[in-house]
C-alpha cells in the first residue's frame, strides 16, 4: 500500500510532493509515494501554457517555486550563473527558462522522477486504512490521497465558440495545435494570458493581430494584494464564520483579468507603433466567412483567419465527473457554493484525503489557485499529516 497518492503533477501537486519528499526522503526511496498525471510529464500543462502564451518572466516573486525552502531558486541561479536579465522587477520574478530549470531540478533532487506514472484517475473511494483509486492504469492502494487536479478542464467557452473542436477559433487551455496559428489573428480576453498571446503573435504578425477586451486593461502586479500572501487570510478566518462571507472576500481580492504594469507598457507601444490593435467592446457573435471568421462586437464588425480565447476558467468542483462521484460516493461536507468545506488552513477533507488547488479555496484563500497557494497548502498538508501519525 502506498502512504501518499497525489493526482494531478501540476505545480499544486508537484510542490506538495517536493514538500513530502523533502520532509522524509524514505518516502520516493520506498516508492510509498506516487504521483499520477493524466499527461506523459510533470508540469507538462503549465509548460504548454506558458510557452503558448510567450510567457518571459513570472508573474509571482521569486520566492515562489517547487521547493520548501524559499531562497532556493536564488541560490540554484547564483551557481548556474543566471545573469539579472533572469529576473524582473524588486520581487525579482524569475524568467520562465529559469523557473523551468529549477524545476526540474527539485524533481531530480527529490527524486520524484522514478515516482511519476501517466495514468487518469476516474474513481475515488474508501477502503481499509485509506483509499483506493482505480486509474486507467490499474488500482492503487493508498492511506493517503492529495487532489491537486487544477482548473484546465473546466475553460470558459464563449457560447459563439464553435463546439466542433474547429482548429481556426479555440479557447488557449485546448489542446489544439498552436505553433502555426493563421493571420489575420483575434485574442479574446484582457488577462495575463490573453495580452500576452496578443503581444507573442504580434511579434510574429505585426499589424496582424487584435486583442479584443471587454473592459479598460486593469493594471495589478500581482494576481492579488501582496498581503494575501501572509497570514491575513488566516486572521480572517477566525472573524469570518460563514462560508457565503469567506467567498464574497474571496471574490474581491482576486485580481482576476489583470495584468502587470510591464505588459500593460508593452501594449501600449505596439498599440502606438500600429502593431496591435486593441478593441474595447465585448464580443456578442461569430459567423463563418469564405475564408475568414467574421467577429460582430458590440460596436463593430471585423475579420480573422484565426480566434484564440483566453476567457479564463469557470471552474466548479461538481464538473469534474472524478469530484462528483467522490462528494456523492463519500458524502463529503460542501460550502453552499459547492466547494469542499474546509476548517481555515486545515486541508483535509476527510482523514486521509487532502486538497490543494481551487479545492483549497475556503482554507488558503484568494491565493489558493497560485505558486503562493501551492507552497502554502503543501506545508499545511506536510504538516497536518504528521500531527496525524505522532
Ligand atoms: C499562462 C499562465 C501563467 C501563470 N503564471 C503564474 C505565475 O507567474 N505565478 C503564479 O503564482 N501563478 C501563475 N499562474 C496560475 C497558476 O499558478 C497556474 O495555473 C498553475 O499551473 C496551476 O497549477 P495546478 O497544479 O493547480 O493545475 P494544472 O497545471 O492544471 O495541473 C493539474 C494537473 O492535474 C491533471 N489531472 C486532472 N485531472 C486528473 C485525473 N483525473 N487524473 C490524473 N491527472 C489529472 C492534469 O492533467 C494537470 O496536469 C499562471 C497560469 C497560467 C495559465
Amino acid at each position: 500500500m502506498l502512504e501518499w497518492l497525489i493526482i494531478g503533477a501540476g505545480i499544486h501537486g508537484c510542490t506538495t510532493a517536493a514538500h513530502l519528499a523533502y520532509a522524509d526522503p524514505s518516502l520516493t526511496r520506498d516508492k510509498k509515494l506516487l504521483l499520477i498525471d493524466s499527461e506523459a510529464k510533470p508540469l507538462s500543462a503549465w509548460d504548454r501554457l506558458t510557452e503558448r502564451v510567450g510567457m518571459k518572466y513570472l508573474r509571482s516573486p521569486g520566492v515562489h517555486h517547487l521547493h520548501p525552502d524559499a531562497r532556493d531558486l536564488f541560490r540554484f541561479a547564483k551557481r548556474n550563473d543566471y545573469d539579472l536579465n533572469h529576473f524582473s522587477g524588486t520581487s525579482r520574478k524569475p524568467s520562465v527558462p529559469l523557473f523551468r530549470r529549477h524545476c526540474a531540478k527539485v524533481l531530480d533532487e527529490m527524486n520524484l522522477m522514478p515516482c511519476f506514472e501517466q495514468a487518469s484517475a476516474f474513481h475515488i473511494d474508501r477502503c481499509a486504512d485509506g483509499w483506493r483509486i482505480e486509474t486507467d492504469q490499474g488500482i492503487f492502494f493508498t492511506r493517503q490521497v492529495v487532489l491537486a487536479t487544477g482548473t484546465k478542464e473546466h475553460c470558459q467557452l464563449p457560447s459563439w465558440l464553435p463546439s466542433n473542436g474547429d482548429q481556426r477559433a479555440f479557447h488557449l487551455h485546448q489542446k489544439q495545435e498552436f505553433s502555426s496559428v493563421a493571420h489575420p489573428a483575434t485574442v479574446i480576453g484582457g488577462g495575463m494570458s490573453g495580452v500576452q498571446t496578443a503581444l507573442e503573435l504580434g511579434r510574429r504578425y505585426p499589424s496582424q493581430v487584435t486583442l479584443a477586451i471587454r473592459h479598460p486593461l486593469r493594471v495589478w502586479e500581482y494576481d492579488s494584494a501582496p498581503e494575501w500572501m501572509g497570514g491575513k487570510y488566516k486572521q480572517l478566518c477566525r472573524r469570518v464564520s460563514t462560508f457565503s462571507e469567506r467567498r464574497n472576500v474571496i471574490s474581491r481580492a482576486r485580481r482576476t483579468g489583470s495584468i502587470t504594469k510591464n505588459l500593460y507598457r508593452q501594449v501600449r507601444r505596439e498599440q502606438n507603433l500600429g502593431h496591435l490593435e486593441v478593441k474595447q467592446e465585448a464580443v456578442q457573435s461569430v459567423a463563418p466567412g469564405t475564408a475568414n471568421w467574421l467577429i460582430h462586437g458590440e460596436k463593430t464588425t471585423w475579420e480573422a483567419r484565426a480566434i484564440l480565447c483566453a476567457t479564463g476558467d469557470q471552474y466548479h468542483p461538481s464538473r469534474s465527473p472524478l469530484l462528483a462521484r467522490l462528494i456523492d460516493s463519500c458524502r463529503l461536507p460542501l460550502t453552499p457554493c459547492g466547494y469542499p468545506a474546509l476548517a481555515s488552513h486545515s486541508l483535509a477533507w476527510a482523514e486521509g484525503l487532502y486538497v490543494s488547488g481551487p479545492l483549497a479555496d475556503f482554507a488558503i484563500g484568494p491565493t489558493a489557485r497560485n505558486i503562493s497557494g501551492a507552497r502554502t497548502a503543501a506545508a499545511c498538508i506536510q504538516q497536518e499529516a504528521r500531527h496525524v501519525f505522532i
